[in-house]
């Protein structure tokens, strides 16, 4: 960080002087951690840095800013083609394979770029941005570097932004629950809920729960407002029930992977069924396929301990991740939801039509039963009544709704059969 400030020191006192930060990242560095030991994971470090270091110019020197992530400072530099021309020299070091125990090993690195100058007021943002460009080199697999540019100051800034307004949004009450029947097909009654967030901005502007459900994840925040979702899902529940439109009547809930992982997870479920006075053969939760392969072991904890508190799972989205089938059927799982994706092409696409079968004959066989998600049209409902799906959830029945909206629907009794 010294070296980074005389740097822009230089560069506010001498008009046109420019220097480069380069941010490294060693591709899947993990795997040899994981696979032969952090011992010779050490030295695989201790290895690359030597090769790094054999292959500088005077201008330029190497750090570590710890793991598997080096910088580079080239300073000065005559045009941004020096960065790019170190990146080529840094690659090439990394050519030759690594001898680990008996085996070699090749390794890649992704590496962003910023340029400092007089633009810049503190050396942490030149780190920051470098390390902005590192990700989207990362993200894109053709390329193996990146300059950060102002499209990307622009994504920065709109997430930060995002993440400032998402901190107070809690505070000030912005998220709505909204509720989505799901139908039993062979009734065509309403089964139940699933609770959907919304947030609505002061302003009236809606964002999507797919725009902020992953910022709140990374922040940390998916923790309260998870606390929240579910005690006000389980409340409202609670409030239906006792106004008599059905006792029968379940609430699914999505959780995250991040509120899984946590042991505590099942205290929470416990306190918000206390303090509303839900049953508990009255909650469901919903996680979605993607996510479960995470984190195995701690998840897998918390779901048992949810099998013994009867709490019914399902998987979200199934057909959109990489389940593990011998996993899966370790794990206390009493529905899976197609993905929206396959029942939609089903009518036109003898492959989604095919998939949807097949994943309905899956849960069958493992004592599972299936909503499909994403039930649009009449048709949809046939076909899947004919597949034997059991439930049914989408536009044809209704969009989510507001709670209130939901009421007045629950109270008309509808039954939709086709
Ligand atoms: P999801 O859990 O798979 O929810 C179903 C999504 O499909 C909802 O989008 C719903 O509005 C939409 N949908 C329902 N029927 C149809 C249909 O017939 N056609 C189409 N095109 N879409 C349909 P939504 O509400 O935007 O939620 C998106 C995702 O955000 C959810 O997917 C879920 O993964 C996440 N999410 C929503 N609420 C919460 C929450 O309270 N907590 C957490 N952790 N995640 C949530
Ligand atoms: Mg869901
Ligand atoms: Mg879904």
């Amino acid at each position: 960080m010294a070296q980074l400030t005389e740097a822009l020191d230089r560069a506010k006192q001498t008009p046109g002087y420019t220097f480069a930060v380069l941010f490294v990242d060693c591709d899947r560095f993990k795997l040899i951690n994981d696979s032969f030991g952090h011992l010779e994971g050490d030295r695989i470090l201790c290895e690359v840095a030597r090769r790094f270091h054999a292959c500088l110019r005077p201008t330029e020197r190497l750090f570590r800013l710890g793991g598997d992530e080096f910088t580079l400072l080239l300073d000065p530099i005559v045009s941004p083609n020096d960065a790019i021309e170190a990146t080529d020299r840094l690659k090439q070091a990394l050519s030759k394979p690594f001898e680990i125990k008996d085996c070699q090993m090749f390794m890649d690195a992704s590496i962003g770029i910023s340029i400092g100058s007089d633009r810049y007021q503190r050396p942490e943002d030149l780190l920051r941005d470098a390390d902005t460009a590192m990700y989207s080199a990362k993200a894109t697999m053709s390329i193996s570097y990146a300059v950060f540019n102002d499209a990307m100051r622009e994504q920065t800034m709109q997430r930060l932004h995002l993440e400032a307004d998402l901190r107070q949004a809690l505070e000030r009450q912005e998220f709505r629950l909204f509720y989505q029947p799901i139908v039993t097909l062979a009734s065509g009654k309403i089964m139940g809920f699933e609770a959907l967030i919304r947030w609505i901005r002061p302003d009236g502007k809606r964002i999507s729960p797919e725009l902020f459900i992953a910022v709140a994840e990374d922040m940390g925040l998916i923790l309260p407002l998870g606390r929240w979702i579910l005690k006000e899902a389980c409340r409202q529940m609670q409030a239906w029930q006792q106004e008599a439109w059905g006792s029968e009547l379940t609430i699914s809930v999505n959780v995250s992977v991040k509120q899984l992982a946590r042991l505590m997870m099942v205290d929470e479920i416990d306190q918000a069924l206390l303090e509303t006075g839900l049953a508990r053969s009255s909650l469901k939760l919903e996680i979605t396929e993607s996510h479960l392969m995470d984190n195995q072991q701690v998840v897998a904890n918390v779901l048992e301990k949810l099998r013994s508190r009867q709490i019914p799972l399902s998987i979200d989205d199934f057909g959109t991740g990489y389940s593990s089938l011998s996993y899966l059927h370790r794990l206390p799982v009493d529905i899976l939801k197609v993905d929206r994706s396959f029942v939609q092409n089903m009518h036109q696409d003898a492959d989604s039509r095919n998939i949807v079968k097949a994943i309905i004959s899956l849960a069958h066989s493992l004592n599972m039963k299936v909503i499909a998600e994403g039930v649009e049209t009449e048709e949809h409902y046939r076909m899947l009544s004919e597949l034997g799906c059991e439930f049914g959830q989408g536009y044809w029945f209704s969009r989510p709704l507001p709670a209130d909206d939901a009421a007045h629907l629950l109270k008309s009794r509808p039954c939709w059969l086709p």
